[in-house]
């Protein structure tokens, strides 16, 4: 975690490290410092990174895909996205199932926008969040990641139909007081890449539909 202060900390195949250590994210994840404790001292090390996780919707692989019969049965994938708990989801961000490649897909004309355009509209977004902390008076914070709540809720004021959406799915889906601040974050960052200064109803839906597929898919499965 230490390691990748300031970068980005990859895990594949998530569910398979052990939950020990799977636990041993959440604290670094909201303060950006872990902490190595022992008996007679402790050590901070700065650990400020962007998690990006991937894994199998089931111990085989195939799990929600056409025509597949899991061998261990209907509990395979179920029992496979428990090994992520509740805690720990609640701090992604952003969770999308992605389909398998197909061999013909390889075959399909590359996208149209670019991994460069996309990269430029990023840096675009990441100009609108400095200009603004600085402009706040906080120049030290260079991201919406690194808002706090009082300070998030400052910033990202929803447009009156975003707050009703935001508030119904807030009870809907039973979000946390931490959800409920990631949703807004990731709102108004998705404003922001829409060079938009209030965030819109649009942003908060796309943020709520980013959030808990994990458990979507096991009810599905
Ligand atoms: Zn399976």
């Amino acid at each position: 975690m230490a390691l990748a202060h300031h970068g980005v900390l990859f895990l594949d195949e998530l569910p398979e490290f052990q939950p020990r250590v799977l636990e041993s994210l959440r604290q670094p994840m909201e303060t950006g410092e872990a902490v190595v404790a022992r008996v007679n001292y402790h050590v901070t090390y700065p650990a400020r990174f962007q998690l990006v996780a991937a894994m199998n919707p089931c111990k085989c692989g195939y799990a929600g895909q056409p025509g597949h019969v899991c061998r261990s049965g209907p509990r395979c994938a179920a029992d496979y996205q428990a090994r992520i708990s509740g805690p720990l989801l609640d701090r992604m961000d952003i969770q999308i199932e992605l389909a398998a490649v197909k061999p013909s897909d390889l075959a399909l004309p590359p996208p149209k926008e670019a991994s460069e355009d996309v990269a430029k509209r990023v840096l675009i977004a990441r100009q609108i969040q400095l200009n603004r902390f600085a402009s706040l008076g906080k120049p030290d914070l260079r991201t919406n990641a690194e808002a706090d709540g009082a300070l998030l809720e400052e910033i990202s004021r929803p447009d009156p139909a975003g707050l009703a959406l935001l508030r119904d799915a807030a009870d809907a889906m039973k979000l946390s007081a931490r959800g409920y601040h990631r949703v807004l974050r990731v709102a108004r960052t998705l404003a922001d890449l829409d060079r938009r200064e209030e965030v819109a109803r649009i942003h908060i839906a796309e943020a709520l539909s980013y959030r808990q597929k994990l458990s979507a898919f096991v009810a599905v499965a």
